[in-house]
């Protein structure tokens, strides 16, 4: 496999973008992504904080700590991964890691992989999804995603600009994506506004170092407060509402993720108000 390391945005040509490596590397080694050039990034996509603007290349832990950045993506950040992984993984890698199903991490022929079935649904499935789930029941891992679509975030690439929930979609029978970037888009920067009041909840099974089963974020604007989900579909989710979860189409492993969510988007909308 071949490293390349560009200098200049205009000096890319194909291949597999790394950032950090720490979602991508563990990926490469089981063989579940394949590739002959590797393009390590870090030297083109921005890194830091302008402002409200946030380089697709800083660290997590970088904006764990910087006091500029809203509570919501500050708490989010804190409550991922672990210290190591912080450091290096970068929030551009963060909203394109990859699932965590392991039954996709087995390389089983799933839905996801181009298969005709979800192997979570009819098997284990207890951190699977409780929305969106009819084909794939995957749950988007990313803290800081649903922080950022609370937050209304929008996304600068190498060819455009949109929303960050522009940049997430279920995946179908055509295309069985979860983003919508094309091959060899880079994201490089994010546009945070500031809300008036934001916070990060996380239910997980330890208080450290463990994917959501529901996280939820709540922004407080002049117009209103805006709420997204983490961990309850195989996209970050947007909600108006507690009563949205009356919406869920749970799997029997999964129900109690829909009471989990319950005094959690209580808690998050008692701190923002
Ligand atoms: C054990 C473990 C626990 C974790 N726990 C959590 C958790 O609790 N919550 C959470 O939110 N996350 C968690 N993570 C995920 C972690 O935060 C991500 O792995 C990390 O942020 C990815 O960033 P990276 O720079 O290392 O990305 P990489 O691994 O380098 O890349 C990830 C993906 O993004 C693509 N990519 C990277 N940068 C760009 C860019 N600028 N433009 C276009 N494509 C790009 C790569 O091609 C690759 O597909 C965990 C990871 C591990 C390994
Ligand atoms: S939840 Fe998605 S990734 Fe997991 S087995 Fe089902 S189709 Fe595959």
């Amino acid at each position: 496999m071949e490293l390349q390391r560009p200098s200049r945005l205009e000096e890319l040509d194909g291949g597999l973008v790394l950032a950090g490596g720490t979602d991508l590397v563990p990926l490469l080694r089981d063989g579940l992504v394949k590739t002959d050039t590797l393009v390590d990034v870090r030297a083109v996509v921005p890194r830091g904080v302008d402002g409200t603007k946030i380089g697709a290349g800083t660290t997590l832990s970088e904006l764990e700590f910087d006091p500029e950045i809203p509570a919501a993506l500050r708490e989010a950040c804190a409550l991922a991964a672990s210290p190591q992984l912080r450091s290096m993984g970068t929030i551009g890698g963060n909203l394109l890691q990859a699932t965590r199903c392991w039954y996709w991490r087995l390389d089983f022929p799933c839905f996801l992989h181009g298969g005709s079935r979800c192997h979570a649904r009819e098997g284990a499935h207890r951190e699977h999804a409780i929305f969106g789930n009819e084909r794939c029941a995957s749950a988007h891992p990313s803290d800081p995603a649903a922080a950022l679509l609370a937050l209304g975030a929008r996304l600068r690439t190498s060819r455009r600009e949109l929303g960050i929930e522009e940049l997430y979609r279920l995946p179908t029978e055509d295309d069985r994506d979860v983003t919508a970037l094309e091959p060899g888009e880079l994201i490089l920067e994010l546009d945070v506004p500031r809300p008036e009041a934001s916070t990060y909840l996380k239910a997980m099974d330890r208080a450290r170092w463990a994917f959501p089963l529901v996280g939820i974020a709540a922004a407080r604007f002049a117009e209103g407060v805006r709420l997204a989900l983490a961990g309850v579909a195989p996209i970050p989710l947007r909600i108006e509402s507690e009563a949205d979860l009356d919406k869920a189409t749970p799997l029997p492993g999964t129900a109690y993720k829909v009471e989990l969510a319950r005094p959690l988007i209580r808690r998050a909308l008692q701190a923002v108000t």
